[in-house]
């Protein structure tokens, strides 16, 4: 059985440990991957520290995988040893509901089976990216492009498929005004690829200290949510606009952003619960909507064309022993805009 190096959670208060887990020699549809690079999502952190619920420890967390495969199943027909490939935020889900069927495995009526945080088929807790091996269903695996290096590539799957998904579902593009709300991991994918779409792309953030760098990325224009002439200024102008913001925010004010039949999408998570006036979206038939990661294909379609592009995340690469600092530095918001993990140094 492959033994891999890892870092894990022992609880909700401790720093991260290294540690050795057990992965699974791979069953005849499944590919073992040699992981070379994981990126640090803040989902990483809101779950290890309990902050979205109960869960069980020690926790191994990462779903922004890219590495390359070692050794494949005797019935895999996909990939091959040696083949660059990723994992994201789900490595399994029930193959036959109608989500499931139409692709958007993210969204499984039987739920989803996480990278980490889950109990996988085998009936074992699945554990994350923090490590150096992980044994992956092949139909759950993507494939990494030439184009694209593995460092860059890690963060796009779980940030730039969250992006992309709502980018693609409501028609970014050419002559549509696109706002990003945050400029963080999620954000700065978002400005890149809404960019990258053709679309006319505003950066919403708390303050001007990132518009250099939005500008670099792709922004056409840029807004500080503290500034109060902002949502005066900006009023009826969006036709759509994306939160990537985990923070409460005032949802009518943002609201009040959207053109007609406008789109505000929510992406990051706020911890407590949001209200509105029903009014905000009555008078301009506005729509209130929410988006999770992505399916398997999309992911895919994500990957290349990320690859044709050129784009990759914005990340800065560290040894497994900055995991702590680098987790406290992402609830600061103290990053440019992803920490990833050489897995090399596990
Ligand atoms: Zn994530
Ligand atoms: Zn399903």
């Amino acid at each position: 059985m492959p033994t891999a190096r890892a870092y894990a959670a022992p609880s909700a208060t401790e720093p991260l440990v290294p540690t050795t887990i057990e992965r699974r020699e791979p069953g005849p549809h499944e590919v073992l991957i040699a992981i070379k690079f994981a990126g640090i999502c803040h989902s990483d952190i809101h779950t290890a520290r309990g902050e979205w619920g109960a869960i069980s420890y020690p926790i191994v967390t990462g779903h922004e995988i890219a590495g390359v495969v070692e050794a494949v199943g005797s019935e895999v027909t996909k990939y091959a040893v040696g083949d660059r490939v990723g994992v994201g935020c789900y490595v399994d889900s029930c193959r036959k509901c109608v989500n499931c069927l139409a692709g958007e495995e993210q969204y499984c009526l039987e739920g989803e089976i996480g990278t980490y945080n889950a109990i996988g088929r085998d009936g074992k807790p699945t554990a994350g990216g923090y490590s150096t091996h992980i044994t992956v269903e092949e139909d759950y695996v993507l494939r990494i492009p030439d184009g694209l290096d593995l460092d860059v590539a890690a963060p796009l799957l779980c940030a730039g498929i969250t992006l992309y998904s709502p980018l693609k579902t409501w028609e970014a593009g050419p002559g549509k005004q696109v706002a990003i709300v945050g400029m963080g991991g999620l954000g700065h994918m978002g400005v890149k690829i809404a960019h990258a779409l053709g679309a006319e792309v505003s950066v919403i953030s708390q303050s001007l200290k990132k518009q250099d760098d939005a500008f670099r990325l792709g922004a056409d224009h840029y807004y500080a949510s503290s500034d109060e002439s902002t949502f005066e200024d900006l009023k009826g102008r969006f036709d759509l606009i994306v939160s990537t913001v985990s923070s409460d925010l005032d949802l009518d004010a943002y609201l009040g952003l959207l053109a007609l039949d406008g789109t505000f999408v929510a992406a990051g998570l706020p911890e407590n619960p949001m209200s509105f006036g029903p009014g905000s979206l009555v008078g301009f038939r506005r729509r209130l909507a929410g988006t999770k990661n992505g399916g398997i294909r999309q992911t895919q379609e994500m990957l290349d064309f990320c690859a044709e592009h050129g784009l990759g995340a914005e990340i800065e690469v560290i040894p497994a022993e900055k995991i702590n600092e680098a987790w406290e530095r992402v609830v600061a918001s103290d990053v440019r805009y992803r920490f990833v993990i050489d897995t090399s140094t596990l």
